[in-house]
């Protein structure tokens, strides 16, 4: 601790030096003829943990999962599952369990047959078959569709068999590819829910690939971004958002306002950068960078506030503009403001009055503020 007084949480796993990750991918690179689908990455994943790998499409992600299940062998790199080296393994063999895209299940077997298939294959008594099957049917909640085929169900209760299949054989770890792909929007927040209380009464140990930033932060202990076979950023989803570590992860989750500058002063923990729209902006930087450094500042629309009336302190970390644009969302509204330098910034406003009495109207002249702690300083 750096002041020296203990900590009252016990340290998350990642943080903790002596932990030993259950997943150790150690430089793995995997190339299809001239594509680097995973280009040299590592990557440690602890036991318990909700872990996505998010990414948009093409970015690897299904590549890296097929590596951990054995479903591709690396060009280079090592792969470890509990302390052994399981790259060269058959899928057949690793503490692994995968759930596809596409559930894969076997249409003219009923749902308990279906649940039951890989606890045959792996020739366990009938007594204990049946009593797994029972506990998945009653912690899915899918007891009552037990004897139907899966042309019988919903997506969702579809999606529901496949995670009892995948479960039934109580796997170390579980590999998702999007599991929640076919389900609509209530559903998939509903399931999101379950499938974290589930993981998290299990103790199992879940591995999901999504595209889906909102799924990612909802579930996951941690989520590793990917960009082009590589890993740009891994941490919680809490950090991820607060503390992006280039441009590149401040834009590809939520939304996100980009001020470019150069750093002109160095005042204690906060840099003093010249704005590219015109004025001066006093950041707390985490990373020490010297005067001249070109950056790029990334504050969340909702980190910026409305002036009440226009600001009189000089010119550091206000912005005038006009509402070029209004959303309504409910609960919140999403303005555009134009500068006069042609910046579109996006604030959001909570919606704490009736409709019809909306903070801002179009057109309007406003003035927009913020705090040193409220964004990040990024050179990448
Ligand atoms: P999506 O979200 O669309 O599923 P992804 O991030 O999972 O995408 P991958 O399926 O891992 O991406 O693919 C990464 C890259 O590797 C892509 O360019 C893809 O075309 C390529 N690729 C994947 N599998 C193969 C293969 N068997 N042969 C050749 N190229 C492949």
């Amino acid at each position: 601790m750096a002041n020296g007084t203990p900590s009252r949480r016990p340290l998350e796993p990642w943080q903790d030096p002596k932990a030993r990750p259950y997943v150790r991918i150690d430089r793995v690179t995997k190339r299809f003829g001239d594509i680097y689908a995973v280009d040299d990455v590592t990557l440690e994943v602890y036991q318990g943990e909700f872990f996505s790998l998010l990414g948009s499409s093409g970015c690897g992600k299904t590549t890296l999962l097929r590596l951990l299940a054995g479903l591709e062998y690396p060009t280079s790199g090592r792969i470890y599952i509990d302390g052994v080296d399981v790259t060269e393994v058959p899928p057949y063999f690793r503490p692994v369990n995968m759930m596809f895209q596409s559930y894969a299940l076997f249409p003219h077997m009923t749902v308990e047959q279906n649940i039951e298939f890989g606890l045959r294959q792996d020739r366990l008594p009938r007594r204990e078959r049946m009593e797994r099957v029972n506990e998945m049917l009653e912690l899915l909640r899918i007891a009552p569709l037990r004897k139907r085929r899966p042309d019988q169900l919903s997506g969702g209760q579809r999606q529901r068999v496949a995670l009892a299949r995948s479960l039934a054989k109580h796997p170390k770890l579980l590999l998702l590819d999007e599991p929640l792909g076919a389900l609509d929007k209530r559903l998939r927040e509903n399931t999101q829910f379950e499938l974290v209380n589930l993981q998290e009464r299990l103790g199992t140990t879940f591995i999901t690939v999504t595209h889906d930033q909102e799924e990612a932060m909802t579930m996951s202990s941690r989520i590793a971004v990917m960009e082009a076979g590589q890993i740009r950023q891994v941490d919680t989803p809490t950090a991820i958002y607060e503390f992006p570590n280039s441009r590149f992860v401040a834009e590809f989750i939520g939304s996100v306002n980009l001020f470019e500058g150069k750093i002109i002063d160095l005042q204690g923990d906060d840099v003093l950068i010249e704005a590219q729209f015109g004025g001066l902006m006093r950041m707390r930087s985490l990373q020490p960078h010297p005067i001249g450094t070109p950056v790029v500042v990334a504050i969340r629309p909702e980190k910026l506030r409305l002036c009440p009336t226009p600001p009189n302190n000089g010119r550091v970390n206000q912005l005038q503009g006009v509402v070029e644009d209004i959303a309504y969302l409910g609960d919140v509204s999403i303005y555009r403001i134009r500068t006069p330098s042609r910046l579109l910034v996006e604030m959001t406003l909570t919606n704490t009055q009736p409709r019809t009495e909306q903070v801002l109207t179009w057109d309007q002249e406003v003035w927009v503020e913020w705090s040193p702690t409220s964004g990040v300083v990024l050179t990448d």
